[in-house]
C-alpha cells in the first residue's frame, strides 16, 4: 500500500547525495571550535542572511530559547503573536530558561503589524515589566504557513530601533517564506538581532538548526548553548546534511508549495471539508464537517497520515518525501471519502 505522511515536514530521511555528504565530512571537536564542517555551515548561514555570525544547535526550540535569553534579562517581557511557537510549544521554555514573561497578541494569521504591537510597550514604571524583545515567526506555523513580506517587517524592525527592543524571527520556515514572497534572505540581516532557522524541516537535513546573529551575541550564545547540554562534539556530520540542504533544498521548495495549493484546491470542492485556510507555502489547514480524529482514522485506512490541530481541525504538511504521485494519489483518496 502507498503510504503518504502529511503529518510534518519534519518526518523526510537524507536523501542519497545527503547521506554522501554527510559521509565525508571532516570533523572535529565542535566544543574547542575545530570542527571544520560546523565552522563552514555557520559561515554560509550568516553570510546567506547578511548576519556577522552564527551557531548550530540540535533543535529549533533550542535556537530560540537561546536568543531569547540573549535579547533578555530576567523580570522582562517579550511580545509575541498567540499562536507563537515559542510560546506554545517550547515547552515553557520563555519562563523557564529566561524568567521572562509573555504578552501575546492577536495578528491575523499570525502576522503582527506595528500598529498592534506600539500599544503593548510597557511604559518605564515599577509596576510593569520591562519590554525588551518582540519575536516573530516566518512562516507561521498556527497561521498555515503564511509569511510576511520583508515590506511588512521593516516598519516592525523600525518601531523596535526606536523603543530600544532586540527584534528575533523564528525562522523555522524562513526559506518558504522567501519562496512564496521573493524576498532576498541577504536583507533579512538589516531588520532582525537574530533569526532561528531550521535545517530539519523543508530542507531535509536530519538534524538542526542555526541562530544568525552578531559576533558578541553568538559568543554568549555558545555560553547558553553550553549550559542547556547542547555543546556537540563531532557533529560535523550533521552540519554536512546542513549545508547540502541549503545547498541543494532550497530551490525545489516551490514543488511543495504547488503540491500543498493542488491538496487545498481539492480539499475546498469536497462536502466533507467545511473551511480551508488560503495556502500561501506547505501547510495546508482544513476543517471538517465531522470531528478531525474520525477523519483521520479514515485517511489512515488509505495509508494517509495527518495532524489533528483542532477537534474539527486537520493539517497538512507537504515536503520532499511526499512526491507527485503522493499527491495525485491523495487527491483520489479525497475525492473517494
Ligand atoms: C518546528 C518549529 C520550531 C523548532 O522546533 P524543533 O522541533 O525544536 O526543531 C520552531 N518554530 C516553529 C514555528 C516551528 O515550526
Amino acid at each position: 500500500m502507498i503510504t503518504v505522511d502529511l503529518r510534518s515536514d519534519t518526518v523526510t530521511k537524507p536523501t542519497p547525495g545527503m547521506l554522501e555528504a554527510m559521509w565525508s565530512a571532516k570533523v572535529g571537536d565542535d566544543v574547542f571550535g575545530e570542527d571544520e564542517t560546523i565552522n563552514t555551515l555557520e559561515a554560509k548561514a550568516a553570510a546567506m542572511f547578511g548576519m556577522e555570525a552564527a551557531i548550530f544547535c540540535p533543535s529549533g526550540t533550542m535556537t530560540n530559547q537561546i536568543a531569547i535569553k540573549c535579547f533578555t534579562q530576567p523580570l522582562d517581557e517579550l511580545i509575541a503573536d498567540q499562536t507563537a511557537h515559542v510560546y506554545r510549544y517550547e515547552g515553557g521554555g520563555i519562563a523557564f530558561n529566561s524568567a521572562v514573561s509573555t504578552r501575546l497578541l492577536n495578528g491575523y494569521r499570525g502576522i503582527l503589524t506595528p500598529e498592534m504591537i506600539e500599544p503593548e510597550i510597557n511604559a518605564e514604571n515599577i509596576h510593569y515589566p520591562h519590554t525588551s524583545l518582540v519575536v516573530l515567526e516566518n512562516t507561521v506555523n498556527k497561521g498555515g504557513g503564511s509569511c510576511y513580506t520583508l515590506e511588512q517587517i521593516k516598519p516592525i524592525a523600525e518601531l523596535c530601533q526606536e523603543k530600544g527592543l532586540k527584534l528575533h524571527l523564528d525562522g523555522a520556515r524562513i526559506f518558504n517564506a522567501l519562496t512564496h514572497t521573493g524576498d532576498a534572505a541577504v536583507d533579512y540581516g538589516k531588520c532582525f538581532d537574530g533569526i532561528s532557522v531550521c535545517l530539519s524541516k523543508g530542507l531535509g537535513a536530519p538534524v538542526g538548526s542555526v541562530l544568525l546573529a552578531d559576533k558578541e551575541t553568538i559568543k554568549y550564545a555558545r555560553r547558553i548553548r553550553k549550559v542547556l547540554g547542547g555543546g556537540m562534539r563531532q557533529a560535523g556530520f550533521l552540519a554536512a546534511a546542513g549545508i547540502y540542504a541549503l545547498d541543494h533544498h532550497v530551490d525545489r521548495l516551490k514543488i511543495d508549495h504547488s503540491h500543498a495549493r493542488i491538496l487545498g484546491e481539492e480539499l475546498s470542492r469536497l462536502p466533507w471539508v467545511s473551511n480551508v485556510i488560503p495556502v500561501e507555502t506547505n501547510i495546508v489547514l482544513f476543517d471538517t464537517v465531522e470531528p478531525a480524529a474520525a477523519v483521520l482514522a479514515k485517511f489512515a485506512e488509505k495509508g494517509i497520515r495527518a495532524s489533528e490541530t483542532d477537534k474539527h481541525r486537520i493539517r497538512f504538511v507537504t515536503h520532499l518525501d511526499v512526491h507527485a504521485e503522493q499527491v495525485e494519489y491523495t487527491v483520489d483518496a479525497l475525492k473517494s471519502l
